[in-house]
């Protein structure tokens, strides 16, 4: 690869490379079929201070380094997919959320707490009304007292069932709407954390809906302004959604590697299958659009960690890589022929994480919305205007 990073970057991915071949890969298949994460995995990565890379030393993290992070998410993608997608949420998307939104209070209460891997942190947005449209959107956070009542239900949360959720709606008082966004413990009364779902791919994480009724929120848990939070944390969904493309990419490279091994060692007409010209010729054309993403995505977190945002790039990242990953592992599982139909050869996990991955952290088109309002100078579907 042409793509230079630092000697402290590339510790932090070889560190995660062989956590993921020798820990993670024994129990990818095992994380698919259950439908669960074994505890044990997110106590390593708290021992390998991976929940901490993108926070600064102040909350116990290691220095808010995107790059590092996405290089370790990428490589224990390769093995599970699943795991480094749910990493993505802990390491990245709420973290960032916190650090560009969050009060110095909430820094040191919830912020240090998830850095040392103590409090998993759930994204909670979705509403049935749809990912983006907030106008739409029927959650409520509204005044009482010297704090604040939330109320309202929201879809396919990620972790659903965690320590800290970061939630957000429509605040309304006085007549004014807008966009706010709070902090739920999960000791609050009034919260329903989300069963386990059913689902296609992304599997190691219940992704589900979770019940806010009526909570009481204290004054302090409040994300940044009680109008506008949401937008300014706009920047920190893009890192997520960086984030959430190295997981992707990792899955790419996962389900290659498997493959290239798979075609040289295929007895096929008396020879390795890998001599047959399509096979050859398709697995040269995945290696370049592999290059391309990973070329885009790190000039991408490059330019975030050099203090230069990119939101809209982060956005065409995301839809550009993850459509680019569904539609390559899908071309690599035909070359396993009926074997990548099975189970027992593993493989299959790939396409349905890749396929999953194409929709969550805001599909391809709401991402592609972003893009276009900027190429065409209008504005874009995806508000925070409530009026
Ligand atoms: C595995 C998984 C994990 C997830 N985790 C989280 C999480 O942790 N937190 C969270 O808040 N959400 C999460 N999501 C939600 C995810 O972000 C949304 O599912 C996704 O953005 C699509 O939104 P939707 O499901 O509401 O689809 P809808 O809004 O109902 O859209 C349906 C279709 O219309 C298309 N569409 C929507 N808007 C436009 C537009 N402007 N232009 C063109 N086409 C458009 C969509 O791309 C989609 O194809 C997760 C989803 C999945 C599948």
């Amino acid at each position: 690869m042409v793509l230079k990073f630092t000697e402290e970057q590339e510790m932090f991915r070889d560190t995660a490379r062989r956590f993921a071949q020798k820990e993670v890969e024994p129990v990818a298949n095992q994380i698919d079929r259950d439908e669960r994460t074994p505890t044990v995995l997110y106590q390593r990565c708290a021992e390998l201070s991976f929940y901490g890379l993108y926070t600064s030393e102040e909350y116990d993290g290691l220095g808010k380094n995107l790059t590092s992070a996405c290089l370790v998410l990428e490589e224990i993608s390769k093995a599970s997919p699943s795991l480094g997608g749910l990493l993505s949420v802990q390491i990245v998307l709420c973290p960032a959320t916190l650090d560009i939104a969050g009060s110095e209070d909430q820094k040191r209460r919830y912020l240090s707490a998830a850095a040392r891997g103590e409090k998993a942190m759930a994204w909670s947005s979705t509403e049935p009304s749809g990912t983006c449209y907030h106008r739409a959107h029927q959650t409520r956070i509204t005044r009482d007292g010297n704090g604040y009542r939330l109320s309202g239900v929201k879809i396919f949360c990620t972790q659903g069932e965690a320590e800290t959720y970061l939630v957000f709606g429509r605040s309304e008082a006085d007549g004014k709407v807008g966009y706010g966004g709070v902090i739920v413990e999960k000791s609050m009364q009034g919260l329903q954390p989300a069963p386990y779902e059913d689902k296609l791919g992304w599997r190691g994480t219940n992704t589900g809906t979770v019940n806010y009724n009526d909570i009481y929120i204290p004054a302090e848990n409040l994300i940044g302004d009680f109008y506008t939070a949401r937008s300014d944390v706009g920047l920190a969904n893009s890192m997520g959604s960086l984030g959430h493309c190295a997981s992707s990419l990792g899955c790419l490279e996962g389900l290659f590697d498997k493959t290239v091994s798979y075609v040289k060692d295929r007895e096929l007409y008396g020879g390795p299958m890998s001599r047959l010209q399509p096979i050859s010729y398709w697995l040269a054309e995945i290696w370049a659009k592999m290059e391309a993403c990973r070329a885009m995505l790190y000039a991408v977190t490059q330019a975030y960690d050099a203090g230069r945002p990119a939101p809209v790039h982060a956005s065409a990242c995301k839809a550009y890589l993850c459509d680019t990953v569904a539609e390559c592992t899908g071309k690599l599982l035909q070359m396993w022929g009926g074997a990548g139909i099975m189970n027992s050869t593993g493989v299959n996990r790939y396409f349905r994480d890749a396929r999953a991955k194409m929709v969550a952290e805001g599909s391809s088109e709401i991402h592609y919305d972003i893009v276009a309002s900027t190429v065409l100078g209008i504005p874009s579907h995806v508000s925070f205007d409530m009026n």
